[in-house]
């Protein structure tokens, strides 16, 4: 009777704590399932790395400022061709990034982030939603802003860069930016032109 103790008890407090054991391991298993799913909406291992994948897929959102500034914008150039204004900050973007050595740049979307002028000077920026591919084949979702610069005011600039525009006829400086017509020959001159904006800066942001 006593050898029959020695043995079947020792094996009822083995199994006990066996069962503790399983309870308090199933407990936490399923404690951190509900953490996985409050946190990435799924218990699934593959699904988790999914979503991150996903959110490498996500453009950056960008500050939409268009509504604010591009009427300002149009105002003080009304012959600006908005969209070609895009187009060229984008084409300098995307140079940008490929001279680093960046594949597969692509614009997600773009805004008017910013417009003001400063001393003669009219800054646009424009702000870009980017994705690019790097060499290590790393995707990368960024914003950029791209400051594009207009010399409005020749005499406050005070430097020949701003005499750039000439007489298509006579070739005559065009110091007026706003003419439209030469003030030496009188023939017809670009109005104002999406050429007279340049790139002033690109920053990552
Ligand atoms: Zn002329």
């Amino acid at each position: 009777m006593n050898a029959v103790l020695f043995v079947v008890v020792p094996l009822i407090i083995l199994a006990i704590l066996t069962l503790v054991i399983i309870v308090i391991i199933s407990n936490f298993i399923k404690k951190a399932k509900r953490i996985a799913r409050q946190g990435f909406g799924t218990d699934n291992l593959e699904a988790i790395l999914k979503q991150q994948e996903l959110l490498d897929e996500e453009p950056k959102s960008i500050s939409g400022m268009t509504s604010i500034y591009l009427p300002k914008l149009q105002k003080d150039f009304p012959e600006l061709n908005w969209m070609q204004l895009q187009n060229t900050a984008k084409q300098h973007l995307v140079k940008f990034l490929e001279d680093k050595g960046f594949a597969k740049v692509k614009i997600h979307k773009n805004s008017l982030y910013e417009y003001k002028k400063e001393s003669g000077t009219c800054y646009a920026t424009i702000q870009h939603a980017v994705e690019y591919v790097k060499p290590d084949e790393k995707k990368v979702q960024t914003r950029f802003n791209v400051i594009m610069s207009y010399v409005q005011d020749a005499e406050k600039m005070g430097y020949e860069k701003a005499y750039a525009v000439t007489c298509p006829n006579c070739g005559a400086a065009i110091t007026s930016l706003g003419a439209k017509t030469c003030e030496y020959c009188g023939s017809a001159i670009q109005p104002y032109n999406i050429r007279v904006w340049e790139l002033s800066d690109i920053i990552e942001c």
